[in-house]
């Protein structure tokens, strides 16, 4: 029996565009840190600023191009956004020891880890999967990469994240708990890191609610800026 034509879909390859090249970096995993500096763990009130870094995984699909915009999702009344660094994997490994992490590093993007933070908690809270507040249609928004030949010294950037203009966030990448090296051995632990794989850093603190008509944009110095609206 064939496959029904109704079981047919069409679906284009998920992309991030890189500064400087006509070809796009092709998107296999997304992970995101779940805390990775001590200001956000803070406001957040939970967890251990000493734990460990814990991983967690968005649809590769999610992603979404600057310049979008991102309908209000349901079931939320409470969508926020997290202002994050995203590191492009280029070369694949496992067990990567924190020394030898940079020459599996591609490049750097900023990126939004969007949450519906009302689901989040409840999870937190029952003790079960934060899926449903974090892994959802269009809950990735990612800006172009820059290939990591182009990138300033990382750790001395600045993340920002400003909603209608007004800044909420801001934060040196120093201040993350586990730098890129350390995560990429970690995770790398983990998982088996390949080509294609972007990873979430974690956010600072100032994580807010968005309303419907809000424009969020985020910047990591010396990157190409991320806007999203929120339909
Ligand atoms: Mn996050």
């Amino acid at each position: 029996m064939n496959i029904p034509a109704s079981l047919l879909w069409e679906t284009e390859p998920v992309q991030v565009p890189v500064s400087g090249q006509s070809k796009s970096f092709p998107v296999r995993r997304v992970y995101c840190v779940g805390r990775n500096y001590v200001d956000h763990i803070r406001e957040m009130k939970e967890g251990n600023e000493r734990d460990a870094p814990f991983f967690f995984q968005k649809p590769t699909d999610s992603i979404v191009a600057s310049g979008a915009t991102i309908p209000y999702p349901q079931l939320t009344q409470d969508f926020q956004f997290e202002g994050e660094l995203v590191v492009a994997i280029g070369e694949g490994g496992a067990s990567i020891p924190s020394d030898k992490a940079e020459a599996h590093i591609f490049g750097y993007a900023v990126g939004i880890d969007m949450t519906r933070r009302d689901r989040q908690k409840e999870a937190f809270a029952s003790g079960r999967p934060w899926e449903i507040g974090k892994s959802f249609d269009h809950s990735a928004p990612c800006g172009e990469i820059t290939p990591i030949d182009a990138c300033p010294s990382i750790g001395a950037a600045t993340l920002s994240l400003s909603v209608n203009g007004e800044q909420r966030q801001r934060t040196g990448l120093g201040l993350m708990i586990w730098n890129v090296a350390e995560i990429i051995e970690n995770l790398s632990q983990h998982y088996r890191l390949e080509p294609g794989d972007l990873i979430f850093t974690g956010t600072p603190a100032g994580v807010g609610a968005v309303s419907e008509g809000d424009v969020i944009r985020a910047d990591v110095t010396g990157l190409s800026a991320l806007e999203v609206t929120v339909a």
